[in-house]
């Protein structure tokens, strides 16, 4: 900080001088024409002089962003002649002008880092690409004043030495036009003149030529790729959606509501992982196993201790049925209903417009399309440990199905990962009675939370009876006697320890990796690398070819599937006219263990990391009537905003029902309302919600304004006589 004042200091000196000494006056047009004589002199007295100290001053002035930089553009002419003057005056300006933009990024950069993080993200992330394209054209054009430009390009992410090279190249033409105009400065009698309006017009092409000519090369490079294909005269459909998960459904379901023909592909199931596999039967079962935590805990609630009587076979019955209670909501019949065509087979792309399907009975269809949208999900990943496919495992994809027939929840099960369907299930099953090890390589599970909510959510599951081994790798599975085991390895004192974890089942949640084989992503060459690379308007390497969805990322979530399925319908069927970038800015989630943990924007660590100068609001549920009615008192609200403002950049939620809780806050964010709004929001009581407008109104009491309410205490002594 006190370096920033002393050079903020010199540098109001060294204006204050500069105006002291009325060398504003000297770089007029006047003053230069008048000192003109008394320059020539001493410069032909001493030459190498009077270009060292001319060369200063230039540098000086710009780098100060003092008035005068077009005069001594003239002098420079005048004096030196044009080659000479243009040389020195381009470095000359080029040298200042990066240390103008060097000064502006190192007193302001922190400081609107802080202030605008998102918005500066989202232009470093447009400079960190286009930068020097955009720096260029400003440089070119005459318009834009020269100290403005390097004071903004020093508050984003441009390296200098592009912002260096690119200003000496982009300065040229007008540095050359002045220089020239001071070769002739006896016939010049006004700044203005030495611009002509055509002249302006003509740097004004030059400077938008490289973007112009980026744009059409990459309508070029769009139709390049597909230069060894030939598009159909006619399609059958205006969209073709492979695979009915989330994204799949949202797509189509859109397309048809704008009376898009679209025919939507399946291989599996109607509603993908979320209906069948994923969050549907885990939420199941994590209502069955918190009932059978509460019996067990019935004295809780005033109630006896108790047992809880239950088969195993009968909850997981249960799980089956409350998807197939789901399943119409994403059935064939709804969907052909709104008028989706829906088609039961494996998808594969066969060109950039046309694919195959290969129909459940065998036989093959063809279908070409306009847009085709690959929304065909993601799949556990399996860790490639030695021994596991020997010793057996389970997957959310598998569980189902496989633990639908055992009359009691395996006994020892071991659940591999730390990550949110690691602990969702490693909680409900211990709670079901198995015997159950969490192993997680990382030093805390939910590693993506804050280290307090992953410490919390540790006690919540060692509490239901789950044993978490942190920081214990795998390394291989094995067969003894009949028994099956995990070995894992775990650092300790700089030893490495080895312990074998016997299992009657292993459940590898430890991620998933997006499907992105057998259906013709490598036949034409369409971008991956975990998932499917698309740019932000979800197109592939073919434009008209999108993904939407777990195979996209980068959140894994039905509700960003369906988020970015609206995109992709969109673009995809109007895109010529107009296209809209996926919009991730407030995305929520939530970790079902119990208490709920859930998310939306910055997290503590997040703010730290982005070097955010920011507060933390809390709210504890002790302190809220719901909570202590429903003996639920565990848990916070942990609110992140910018140093004494109310506006909202991230919550977490742990708690009861706080998956629902935050979704006051992903509104307020959304659409930019702070907690003060949220404190002027009456919510019924006694509820749950009520936690967010106390979590608001913590944040109130915070900022009080001291000095009004001492005045006011005053007032009211006063008052009283
Ligand atoms: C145990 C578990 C719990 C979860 N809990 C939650 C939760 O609580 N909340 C949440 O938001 N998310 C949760 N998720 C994540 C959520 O399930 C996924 O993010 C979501 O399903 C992604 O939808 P999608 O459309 O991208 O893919 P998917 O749902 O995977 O759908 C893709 C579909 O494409 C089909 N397909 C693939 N290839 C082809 C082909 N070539 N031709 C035809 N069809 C094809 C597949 O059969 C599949 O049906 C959970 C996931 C799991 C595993």
């Amino acid at each position: 900080m006190m370096k920033k004042i002393l050079l903020i200091l010199i540098a109001a000196l060294a204006v204050g001088l500069f105006f002291h000494f009325d060398l504003h006056q000297l770089l007029t047009l006047d003053g230069l024409k008048g000192s003109m004589d008394q320059f020539s002199q001493w410069r032909e007295q001493s030459p190498v002089l009077v270009i060292g100290v001319f060369f200063i001053m230039y540098v000086l002035v710009t780098a100060l962003s003092l008035p005068g930089a077009a005069i001594l553009t003239l002098a420079a002419g005048a004096l030196f002649g044009l080659l000479e003057g243009l040389v020195i005056v381009s470095f000359a300006s080029s040298i200042g002008a990066t240390l103008a933009f060097l000064v502006s990024r190192y007193l302001l950069r922190d400081t609107i880092q802080k202030r605008f993080p998102e918005r500066l993200t989202a232009i470093d992330a447009g400079v960190a690409k286009e930068g020097a394209f955009y720096l260029f054209t400003l440089r070119l054009v005459p318009v834009f004043p020269f100290f403005l430009i390097n004071l903004l390009m020093g508050v984003t992410a441009i390296k200098s030495w592009t912002f260096y090279w690119v200003s000496q190249i982009g300065m040229l033409a007008g540095t050359f036009v002045f220089v020239n105009a001071g070769t002739q400065l006896a016939q010049i009698d006004s700044l203005s003149g030495i611009l002509s309006f055509n002249l302006i017009v003509s740097f004004a092409l030059l400077g938008f030529f490289p973007l112009i000519a980026k744009a059409i090369l990459n309508v070029f490079k769009k139709k390049r790729v597909y230069k060894n294909y030939t598009k159909p005269k006619k399609f059958d459909r205006n969209m073709v959606v492979i695979g009915a998960g989330a994204g799949g459904l949202v797509t189509s379901y859109i397309a048809a509501a704008v009376k898009a023909k679209v025919t939507l592909i399946e291989a599996g199931e109607m509603g993908g992982d979320c209906l069948n596999y994923g969050c549907v039967p885990s939420k199941a079962i994590i209502k069955s196993a918190k009932i059978a935590e509460q019996i067990r805990h019935g004295e809780h609630y005033g109630l006896e201790n108790s047992t809880p009587q239950f088969s195993f076979k009968k909850v997981m019955a249960r799980v089956h049925k409350v998807i197939a209670d789901v399943a119409p909501h994403d059935s064939v019949e709804r969907y052909t209903n709104l008028g989706v065509e829906v088609i039961k087979g494996y998808g594969k792309l066969i060109d950039p417009w046309t694919v195959e399907i290969k129909l459940n009975d065998g036989s093959k269809q063809t279908l070409t399309a306009r847009t085709i949208v690959i929304a065909t999900g993601a799949r556990p990943f399996v860790p490639p440990l030695p021994g596991i496919e020997e010793t057996g495992y389970v997957t959310s994809d598998t569980l189902w199905t496989k633990f639908a027939e055992l009359d009691e929840a395996p006994k020892k099960l071991v659940v591999l990962g730390g990550g949110p369907i690691g602990c969702e299930l490693a909680q409900s099953f211990a709670r079901l009675g198995s015997s159950v090890t969490q192993i997680e390589m990382a030093e805390r599970i939910m590693i993506k939370e804050d280290l307090e909510v992953s410490i919390f959510a540790h006690e919540s599951l060692t509490e239901s009876g789950v044993n978490i081994l942190t920081s214990h790798q795998a390394l291989r599975c094995e067969t003894r006697d009949g028994k099956k085991y995990i070995v894992v390895k775990q650092q300790l004192d700089g030893k490495t320890q080895e312990v074998a974890i016997e299992y009657d089942e292993l459940l590898c949640a430890v991620g998933r990796s997006a499907r992105l084989k057998g259906y013709g992503l490598e036949e034409l060459g369409i971008e991956t690398n975990r998932t499917i690379l698309t740019n932000e308007y979800l197109e592939t390497l073919y434009p008209n070819i999108y993904a939407a969805g777990d195979i996209v990322g980068p959140y894994q979530f039905t509700h960003v599937a369906a988020h970015q399925g609206w995109y992709a319908a969109v673009n995809g069927l109007f895109g010529h006219l107009k296209k809209f970038k996926v919009d991730y800015r407030v995305i929520p989630w939530t970790t079902f263990i119990d208490p709920e943990v859930a998310r939306v924007g910055l997290n503590e660590q997040d703010a730290i990391d982005k070097g955010i100068d920011f507060e933390i609001t809390r709210f504890e549920f002790e302190e809220l009537d719901r909570a202590i009615t429903d003996s639920a008192t565990k848990g916070f609200i942990k609110v992140i905003t910018p140093k004494g403002k109310d506006k909202i950049l991230g919550v977490t939620v742990v708690s009861e029902h706080a998956g629902d809780l935050i979704a006051e806050f992903v509104l307020a964010m959304k659409h930019g309302l702070g907690l003060n709004k949220i404190l002027g929001t009456i919510h019924s009581y006694p509820t749950w919600a009520e936690g967010n407008k106390y979590a608001a109104g913590e944040w109130k009491r915070n900022h009080a304004p001291e000095t009004v309410l001492n005045l006011l205490e005053k007032y009211h002594t006063w008052r009283r006589g």
